[in-house]
């Protein structure tokens, strides 16, 4: 695999901004003869019309694919508000009411557990182990082999980097206080966190501060400072905790197989490019919204109380984190081939991380 990725970065400059994908993506194009002919892609992304960072991914991307293209691409991005199933892009994509999605994979794990890995695991990935393992460590080949069976082809879509444990409107002090919690928390996390007789729910991001307002629930997640303190959670829930859960959260792309292998090889290779770049876009926006906006809660909500669970509640959290991948990965050959890689690399790549941004951060406090 090494060799083969070598040799597409060497072959030329466009491909190397699209990594590895060119060799799993899709089964081929069509003849690029008719080069004026313009083609048109509709896209849903999950999030609302003001939803910034994520909405700007997705748009960004259509910009980018339109003037590379010289107008012979076209992507028209409708928000949630447009086709109101923010949780729906996979069956949208999928049935090819929509050539495109912008959304993260694991809010299907309910169609397909297998989804939940590529966006993030509890006590999982950092976002540079999970961006090194998805372009360079086989997650890319893993992802396209889960997606097939949905006739879809997918594609990393930006990195929220480390998200916060979420707002809580009491303290968490024993595993106990989990008991009864009704919490808007996705993916493999909400698993674990039912484990300990809480009660997780997967609420859109529109109806988050409503929901925790109204008391329909008492806790959430929802990313970090980048996007959090915009929302408001800060005025009703004093207790901002830090993450455990996911680690470095990634978006995807996904696209219909069908309305993918239409387009001629010089436009998939420009929707390509126009899709990893807008990902690196959004994981770098992120990282600078954090700060901006960490800065600015401390400065204008310095009431907020910023935790961490405690040791004991957290090695529970992955003791019962640890009993369920490893059930899952008995039950589930997919799962095992995909846990058993990312677990592989995480070894590797933490040994780096250890001696690298953490001693360094440690060291110069
Ligand atoms: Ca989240």
């Amino acid at each position: 695999m090494l060799k083969k990725i070598t040799l597409v970065v060497a072959t030329t400059l466009l491909v190397t901004a699209c990594g590895s994908n060119s060799e799993t993506a899709g089964s081929g194009s069509a003849d690029s003869g008719q080069s004026d002919k313009v083609y048109k892609l509709k896209l849903a992304a999950t999030w609302g019309p003001t939803l910034t960072p994520f909405i700007d991914a997705s748009q960004n991307m259509a910009k980018m694919a339109e003037e590379m293209s010289n107008g012979r691409l076209k992507i028209q991005v409708d928000p949630s508000n447009k086709h109101k199933s923010p949780l729906g892009i996979l069956d949208l994509v999928k049935s090819g009411q929509y050539d495109m999605g912008h959304t993260a994979t694991y809010y299907y794990k309910g169609k397909d557990l297998a989804t939940i890995p590529f966006t993030a695991m509890p006590f999982g990935m950092t976002s540079t182990e999970q961006q090194g393992w998805m372009y360079y460590g086989g997650g890319l080949e893993l992802m396209q082999k889960v997606f097939k069976p949905h006739n879809i082809v997918a594609f990393p879509g930006g990195n929220t980097g480390m998200q916060m444990g979420g707002w809580f409107k009491k303290e968490i002090n024993t595993v106990d206080d989990f008991k009864g919690l009704k919490m808007r928390i996705p993916g493999f996390a909400g698993e674990v966190i039912a484990e300990t007789g809480a009660v997780p729910t997967t609420i859109p991001g529109g109806e988050l501060y409503t929901a925790l307002d109204r008391g329909t629930i008492d806790a959430l997640e929802w990313v970090g400072p980048s996007m959090d303190i915009k929302m408001g959670f800060h005025k009703i829930a004093p207790y901002y905790y830090t993450g455990w859960h996911e680690p470095g959260a990634e978006l995807h792309y996904l696209v219909n197989d069908k309305a993918y292998d239409k387009l001629p090889a010089d436009l998939q290779q420009i929707l390509k490019t126009a899709m990893r770049v807008s990902a690196d876009d959004m994981s770098v926006r992120t990282q600078h919204m954090n700060a901006e906006f960490l800065a600015q809660m401390k400065t204008e909500a310095p009431n907020v109380q910023i935790k961490t669970m405690p040791p004991a509640v957290l090695n529970e959290l992955k003791a019962i984190n640890d009993r369920l991948v490893g059930d899952m990965v008995n039950e589930s050959p997919m799962m095992k081939e995909i846990i058993e890689s990312q677990q592989a690399y995480q070894t590797k790549a933490r040994n780096w991380g250890k001696l690298a941004d953490y001693q360094y951060i440690k060291d110069n406090q």
